[in-house]
């Protein structure tokens, strides 16, 4: 028999299993295939999927597999990053679940009228599919209860600490019995996800279906260059070449991160300097603007960027070879999403001795390539997808991520997807929004009220426009 068909999972119900083949789903999808027969078996499960893997039907199957539908309480709990993420869950859970009578599966999303929601929940639900924040409110007004949930399902668990939910995530997960089964979804897996993982699981079951990067997956290029000016010029070759999307510019003195985020600005591309001289509030600035892709260039040191929480850069470019090969690997090792190559890039200056030291490390010999043509700086510089808007309200203030997508999703309001990473600070707050919504999305928060208060915000630029 075919091993990845569904129906060599003896621990599935068998109207499930009937139910699949009427859905044209014959055999599982890899990340099915790997976490399936732990989530059956009842097992804490961390996976490695993204939209399009079948993960929604690998933990679906799961709580669904368990569900007493005479029980009519809250037996399983969803948390998904947006609104239209979790529709989507809801309704394909609706289909997996069509062979069994009365299954009453309930969206709890914020950005619409919490009323009516109160009033379904009356009716009692087995299955709640949400995104925190409305689902922490409902807990604040005790108008849901968690106390018989068996499976809490984190859904695109690294968007939802993006969005700034790692608390409400916290608080919700506290509000389960602490016997129940606990899955991760997630399409990378930085030290935060690590992090919430130990705390709310229970020796989880690690499934990755993609071969995520190491050494070898990341592509390696060095170019000679005569002197500083050259290096500069080289610089933007490469990025003009290149394009891509996010890059750290490491370099050596915190000199060179600003007269090369100047030249960089000059010419039209929207780059950072990230070194010791910054105040703490234009360091968190500047980081949150990296790392929510508003701003596609950060030129650092490496010690001002330690605190870079990005694992997950399209390239990394050394401006000249750092003095220890052991940093050199360190900050390559920093590029390449999951599933992707990583490019690193390393321009260096004539017969400089740490060349040698750096072959001898990586094993093999550093050949310069030449450079793009000059023709290339004819190019337009890439632009950010993000726009970065400051809220002048935080933590202080109350304000929470839940109340931003609220603000932003609202009626007539822009798309769940559209809004990026939500950061709070104590006395104010960054949302990234796509730019291409950014007026939009700066006019609703300014006309609109968070927690009941109307908020100064601006639009945060960082390049010539
Ligand atoms: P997801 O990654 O959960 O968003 O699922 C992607 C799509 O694949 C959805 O439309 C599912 O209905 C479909 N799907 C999931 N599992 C299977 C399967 N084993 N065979 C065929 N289609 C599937």
């Amino acid at each position: 028999m075919n091993q990845t068909a569904f129906s060599t999972l003896n621990m599935m119900h068998p109207d499930l299993l009937n139910n699949l083949s009427t859905l044209g789903y014959e055999t599982m999808t890899p990340i099915q295939a790997a976490s399936l027969p732990a989530i059956l078996a009842g097992s804490d499960v961390i996976a490695q999927g993204k939209t399009g893997s079948g993960k929604t039907a690998a933990f679906a199957l799961g709580l669904l597999n368990k569900l007493t539908v005479e029980d009519v309480q809250v037996q399983s709990l969803v948390l998904c990053p947006t609104r239209e993420l979790a529709d989507q869950v809801s309704k394909e859970i609706r289909r997996l679940a069509r062979s069994i009578p009365n299954i009453k599966v309930l969206t709890l999303c914020g950005g619409v009228s919490i009323r009516p929601q109160i009033d379904s929940l009356k009716y009692g639900a087995h299955i709640i599919v949400g995104t925190p924040g409305r689902i922490e409110d409902h807990l604040k007004r005790q108008t849901l209860a968690l106390n018989n949930v068996n499976t809490v399902v984190l859904d695109e668990a690294d968007r939802m600490l993006d969005m700034g939910f790692k608390d409400a995530i916290n608080a919700i997960v506290d509000q389960t019995p602490k016997k129940r089964q606990t899955l991760l979804l997630s399409a990378t897996f930085p030290d935060q996800i690590k992090a919430i993982a130990k705390r709310i699981m229970n020796n989880p079951v690690m499934v990755q279906v993609e071969s995520t990067h190491d050494s070898d997956s990341i592509e390696q290029h060095f170019y000679k260059v005569d002197n500083q000016q050259a290096g500069i010029t080289a610089l933007r070759l490469l990025l003009l070449a290149y394009r891509p999307e996010s890059t750290v510019i490491f370099c050596n003195t915190k000199q060179e991160t600003q007269e090369i985020t100047d030249d960089l600005k000059n010419h039209g591309f929207s780059a950072l300097a990230l070194n010791g001289d910054l105040e703490q509030r234009d360091r968190d600035q500047t980081l949150v603007r990296f790392a929510n892709r508003s701003s596609s260039i950060l030129v650092a040191t490496d010690v001002a960027a330690r605190g870079l929480d990005i694992d997950a850069l399209d390239a990394v470019i050394n401006f000249y070879i750092p003095h220890d090969p052991e940093i050199y690997i360190h900050r390559i090792g920093r590029t390449g999403r999951a599933g992707s190559k990583g490019l690193a890039l390393t321009i260096y200056a004539q017969n400089e001795y740490k060349m040698t030291m750096l072959s001898d490390y990586i094993g093999h010999n550093i050949n310069s390539e030449s450079l793009p043509p000059l023709s290339t700086l004819d190019g337009k510089a890439m632009k950010p997808p993000m726009a970065t808007l400051q809220i002048s309200g935080g933590k202080k203030d109350k304000v929470r991520p839940g109340d931003i997508l609220g603000a932003l999703t609202g009626e007539h309001g822009i798309a769940g997807n559209q809004v990026g990473k939500i950061n709070i600070f104590d006395n104010q707050a960054y949302v990234a929004v796509s730019r291409d919504v950014a007026k939009i999305a700066l006019k609703k928060l300014t006309d609109g009220k968070l927690k009941g208060r109307s908020f100064r915000v601006r639009m945060v630029w960082d390049w010539p426009a």
